[in-house]
């Protein structure tokens, strides 16, 4: 049993006691409740969108997404991306969707203390009730005695139903918050994953090689950085369509993620190239593992839809670059780009690394 709040602690769980909760909270849940009945993605982004858009507070934004839902019946990814570009200055998207999930989150857990008080403080009055309930005297002492006590019963009565009826709503309010809550932390996770691979995406890229370049210059240990392009992909596009060529994309994350073990990490870079990270890895076994990659993906067979019989197969290129103390981010990665266009030029299909032929 959860301690009771007294009234001054109830009110010191909201950190911005001029925001109203039961607003935020009512809003959270629409704007979860549109993200499900248009099925737009689930990323802090979207959520962002649906919430500027239930609380209505920017009427031309709400116009424009009346606009879209009359024109299309819901929103596709490009829709969005617009939105999301008008709603807010350029850069601010991401910081935004994630303040509104902060705040949204400080007031759920407000709303949970409250609740769990609210449950308190009902039980507490319903043992009360019993109390008075079982120590009035007897029938027997007088008529209006018995009245009186009738009376009480009754109300007592009332007032449990009442009690258990609020106990079950709260605790029912207390479940669908956590739903949200939830929701809301896989819809962060979400936020560093590329939709069509499952991959690490650019910005959780981004955040890992800063901290893995700081702990190889702090620890001196090894570290590699590898760019991975697939060659002619332009091509497979224009011949068998974009759905095959994103099977081939999915494909080649995959054979890297399932190659790739401990803490290194694949990330989709952009567009059909993947960075690689390797901590505390030397040059050369960051190479042969790479060296087997490409050779298992030249091998893999992917079939075309519709096509009966029929696969393509596709080549990757690597370049692979070493960490020396001193270098920045962005020396890493241009020298593993430099790799990756010595590998692209001398014909593709290879593996070129610092210190390799
Ligand atoms: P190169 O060997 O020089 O890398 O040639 P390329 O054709 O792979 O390179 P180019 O930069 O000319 O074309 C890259 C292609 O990748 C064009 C673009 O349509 C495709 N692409 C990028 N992202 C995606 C995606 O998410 N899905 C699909 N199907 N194709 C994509
Ligand atoms: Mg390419
Ligand atoms: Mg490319």
């Amino acid at each position: 049993m959860r301690a009771a709040l007294r009234d001054d602690e109830v009110m010191s769980t909201h950190s911005t006691p001029s925001l109203d909760f039961v607003e935020v909270y009512k809003n959270a849940g629409k704007a979860f409740g549109l993200i499900e009945r248009y099925r737009t993605p689930p990323f802090p982004g979207t959520y962002a969108l649906w919430y500027a858009y239930v609380s209505g507070l920017d009427s031309e934004l709400v116009k424009r997404i009346d606009e879209f839902l009359a024109k299309n019946g819901g929103l596709n990814p490009y829709d969005i991306e617009q939105l999301c570009q008008s709603l807010e200055a350029p850069g601010a998207r991401e910081n935004a969707a994630h303040n509104v999930g902060k705040a949204v989150e400080e007031e759920l857990e407000g709303i949970l203390k409250v609740i769990a008080a609210g449950a308190e403080r009902s039980d507490s009055f319903s043992n009360t009730l019993s109390d008075v309930q079982k120590s009035l005297p007897g029938p027997k002492t007088s008529e209006a005695l018995d009245a009186i006590v009738s009376q009480l019963v009754q109300e007592n009565q009332r007032m449990a139903d009442a009690t258990r009826q609020m106990n079950d709503s709260l605790v029912a309010s207390q479940s669908q918050i956590q739903t949200l809550n939830q929701e809301l932390a896989s819809a962060r996770i979400q936020s560093l994953r590329d939709p069509l691979t499952s991959l690490w995406n650019r910005r959780a890229f981004d955040k890992r090689i800063i901290e893995e370049v700081m702990e190889a210059e702090a620890s001196g240990q090894q570290l590699c950085l590898a760019m991975a392009d697939l060659d002619a992909f332009k091509a497979v596009n224009d011949t068998y369509g974009h759905q095959h060529g994103d099977t081939v994309l999915r494909r080649f994350a995959s054979l890297i993620g399932d190659n790739i073990k401990g803490q290194d990490m694949v990330a989709r870079y952009g567009g059909e190239e993947f960075a690689i990270i390797f901590p505390k890895t030397s040059v050369l076994s960051a190479y042969n593992l790479l060296v087997k990659i490409k050779h298992q993906f030249e091998e893999l067979k992917t079939p075309v839809d519709d096509q009966e019989g029929t696969f393509t197969t596709s080549t990757a290129s690597f370049g692979v670059a070493r960490f020396e103390m001193g270098m920045t981010v962005s020396d890493l990665i241009n020298q593993a780009d430099t790799y990756l266009f010595e590998a692209k030029k001398a014909g593709r299909n290879r593996v070129k690394a610092i210190g390799f032929a």
